[in-house]
């Protein structure tokens, strides 16, 4: 994108806003969910932001929608600000980039909630990102799955980028909150949450890393697009899975992991 382009006429494909967002970054939040993934998630609990248009989503100038976020600055004290989720945000990275060099010129904290499977270590491709890491404060990354083939059944796509992205930011510096949907029977696997909990260690750059339980709030929407839902009686996890989870994802590695369990 070229710097002579007016930023607050660059537009996006967004799907819906949500006023106070309390659990997608710190603090109260305006998050802004953008239109288009190339996921296919199970668990999906926004199968309507799939598409990259659809007849509700809505085609919005960075202006418009920072005009609109602004009405809840009020809101937001010192910690909060704006989010960007989807669908996959980093889909409409030039968006991205105009709202958040937008939204830093106000002074406002920006976070990006992405998925990664966008990304690319490439020169051409990194022109682009870290200019959006220049006026992105913090990164939420959603790994679904470490483990290459169990991510390929949970979202029907690879991880590879989606690692490559965790490093990359790493590397870089940029604080991150990285996050894994627990789901029973699909990314609750005893051994990839230690692999995962090992894959997070070596990262430098972990302000966060949470577990988050599977919900099925999601479920009428497959059922509105007719989409057949694949973990149809499949219930969230029992607060014992999830205090499973993450003290695997506390452990060293795999075989002090199977030690401690058989010698109990
Ligand atoms: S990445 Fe997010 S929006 Fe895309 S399919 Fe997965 S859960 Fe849904």
């Amino acid at each position: 994108m070229e710097e002579t382009i007016d930023y607050n006429k660059v537009t996006g494909m967004v799907h819906s806003t949500e006023s106070f967002g309390s659990v997608d970054g710190p603090g109260i939040r305006f998050i802004v969910f953008l239109q288009g993934c190339q996921m296919r998630c199970q668990y999906c609990h926004n199968p309507d932001t799939w598409a990259m248009e659809t007849n509700k989503s809505r085609e919005r100038t960075v202006e418009d929608v920072l005009q609109e976020a602004l009405r809840y600055r009020g809101f937001w004290g010192k910690k909060g600000g704006i989010t960007v989720s989807g669908g996959e945000a980093l889909l409409q990275i030039d968006f991205l980039i105009a709202l958040f060099t937008k939204a830093h010129e106000l002074g406002i904290h920006c976070t990006l909630d992405t998925c990664a499977l966008p990304f690319r270590n490439k020169p051409e491709y990194l022109v682009k990102f870290d200019r959006l890491m220049e006026v992105t404060d913090l990164v939420l990354l959603d790994i679904k799955e470490i483990n290459e083939a169990q991510h390929k059944i949970v979202t029907r796509q690879t991880n590879k980028n989606i690692l490559a992205c965790a490093k990359y930011l790493s590397d870089i510096g940029k604080p991150v909150w990285i996050r894994h949907v627990l789901v029973p029977g699909l990314t609750d696997r005893d051994e990839d949450l230690i692999e995962l909990g090992k894959f997070v260690k070596t990262l430098k750059n972990v302000d966060k890393f949470e577990i988050l339980p599977y919900h099925t709030m999601g479920e009428f929407k497959w059922r509105e697009l007719g989409i057949p839902y694949s973990l149809e009686g499949v219930k969230p996890p029992t607060p014992d899975r999830v205090k499973n989870a993450k003290k695997l994802m506390e452990t060293e590695s795999y075989t002090e992991y199977m030690n401690r369990v058989h010698n109990a």
